[in-house]
């Protein structure tokens, strides 16, 4: 696949560390002026397309905000940034549970855009859930009724852990869990839910321990591009 010509791009190639040759709205292209959202439905291209353009995807050589090293990196919140690219995602998101869904329940801070703008599209409320003493719990006064049928959303469904626990403490409080919905699925080959899971894109990405990572051994140094802070006056 060819790099596309065009005014980010003069070249028509990829920048470095981008393997699929798509140009990146990394830069302050995407600042400002809003992207214009793509044609709907959207399907998996599409998603992974806007992903790629606003410099939320990238391949390469990354440390993650876990400590591990990774050759792919995600970031939805520079996607989500843009209100018609989120409120677009979240009807995308809202498809497969039209009718079946009373609340929306996302884990801050990953669920928190997105589970509204799919609330949205759904026509229900939505409420999130906070990390207390490192167990998810629902703050604020939000409550979750005995018989509400509840649909988990997440950005990027990395392991499940997260969801798991929110679909956990939903049942405790007697909420019928229709499902989880996310943007992406990054779930390791294999590896399924014991949810009934609907995404619009899927992700396949390496990650190793640092000590045992295969592009440091090359030489290659990581980026840590999750720390990297946005202000403009960081440009030069
Ligand atoms: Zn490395």
């Amino acid at each position: 696949m060819s790099g596309r010509k065009g005014p980010g791009n003069p070249e028509g190639r990829g920048g470095p560390g981008d393997a699929e040759g798509v140009p990146r709205w990394d830069g302050p292209r995407w600042i400002g002026a809003p992207p214009a959202p793509p044609p709907e439905p959207l399907d998996a291209t599409a998603v992974l397309e806007l992903y790629r353009r606003a410099g939320g995807l990238r391949h390469g050589h990354f440390v993650l905000s876990s400590g591990r090293h990774s050759d792919t990196y995600l970031q939805s919140a520079v996607v989500l940034q843009w209100p018609a690219l989120a409120a677009a995602l979240g009807r995308a998101l809202a498809a497969p549970w039209r009718g079946r869904v009373d609340v929306v329940v996302g884990p801050a801070m990953g669920g928190v855009v997105i589970g509204h703008e799919t609330a949205g599209a759904l026509g229900v409320r939505m409420v999130f859930t906070e990390r207390v003493d490192g167990a998810m719990a629902l703050r604020r006064s939000f409550v979750v009724a005995a018989g509400e049928r509840a649909l988990v959303v997440e950005n990027v469904v990395t392991t499940g852990g997260s969801a798991l626990e929110v679909a956990e403490l939903l049942r405790a409080a007697g909420a019928d869990v229709a499902g989880l919905a996310t943007i992406v699925d990054r779930l390791p080959e294999g590896a399924t839910l014991p949810l009934e899971l609907h995404a619009l894109a899927r992700v396949t990405a390496a990650s190793w321990d640092p000590d045992n990572c295969p592009a440091c051994g090359s030489g290659s140094g990581p980026e840590a591009p999750g720390s990297r802070r946005g202000l403009p006056s960081t440009r030069r």
